[in-house]
């Protein structure tokens, strides 16, 4: 067990529609690679933080609503509802989520400290936002250090084809898609490199964005005018060694 330092990911707000679109999918009942099907809350309406908690072993503090508190379970069950593998790591983390409006900026700022997520206003958030958070609730609390043995360096290292590289990482090994990168990393791609943080971890960062491009293979490039941010057009093909990494270790052979 660590403390992780504070991580800060902002999205944009083009995700407010892709938000709310999936805010209230309904299933009964989702499979999973084993066939055994996780059972969805069936008391969703009446006690959201009830199925949060009893679901997902998540609670919230703060002021959300239960319509806020619904959409966080549901972006949570989109991905947990279909990977029982993703499910486990959930239920032994046990992450809270927290309401924190003192984040500094606009749009939708979240961090995670010591395996908790603290976000600015969920409303605004992306529905992808959480699963990005949720790498680093699992590189901070669980067991399995996840982090350690994710191979994006040996991706880049081993690849012997600088195309890898070039489709699935920047030269200073951030994945392309996460937007709060050094902005040293991309000075002729960037469109807005003053905008750009530094002091986040390349490994950290990667990981947690590889849980979002691993779960959103269509929308992947629907990111490329995000601050830093540069598109993947196809995460499974582009890298090829991380995704099979993601299937085989977070995700027990789900794919989306
Ligand atoms: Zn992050």
């Amino acid at each position: 067990m660590r403390n992780i330092t504070v991580i800060i990911i902002l999205f944009l707000s083009f995700f407010i529609l892709a938000a709310s679109a999936s805010a209230f999918v309904i299933e009964t009942v989702i499979g999973n690679p084993t066939g055994e099907g996780l059972p969805r809350c069936t008391t969703l309406d009446a006690n959201p933080r009830g199925c949060l908690s009893n679901d997902l072993n998540i609670t919230v503090t703060g002021s959300f609503t239960d319509d806020q508190i619904r959409s966080i379970y549901n972006d949570f069950w989109r991905v947990a509802g279909k990977s029982r593998a993703y499910w486990e790591l959930l239920k032994e983390a046990g992450p809270s989520v927290n309401e924190d409006n003192s984040l500094p900026g606009e749009g939708c700022f979240a961090k995670v400290e010591n395996g908790n997520i603290y976000i600015q206003a969920y409303n605004k958030c992306s529905d992808t936002l959480l699963i990005h958070e949720s790498g680093h609730v699992f590189a901070g609390k669980n067991s399995r250090y996840l982090i350690r043995r994710f191979p994006y360096e040996d991706e880049i290292k081993n690849s012997g084809a600088a195309c890898v590289e070039d489709r699935c990482n920047n030269g200073h090994a951030f994945i392309k898609t996460y937007s709060l990168r050094d902005k040293s990393c991309d000075s002729t791609s960037n469109p807005y490199p003053e905008k750009c943080t530094f002091g986040v971890s390349p490994k950290g960062e990667s990981f947690a964005e590889a849980l979002v491009d691993y779960t959103t293979p269509g929308r992947i490039g629907r990111r490329s005018s995000t601050y830093c941010s540069v598109a993947i057009e196809n995460y499974k093909s582009d890298c090829k060694n991380a995704y099979a990494w993601m299937r085989d270790n977070v995700f027990g052979g789900a794919e989306f």
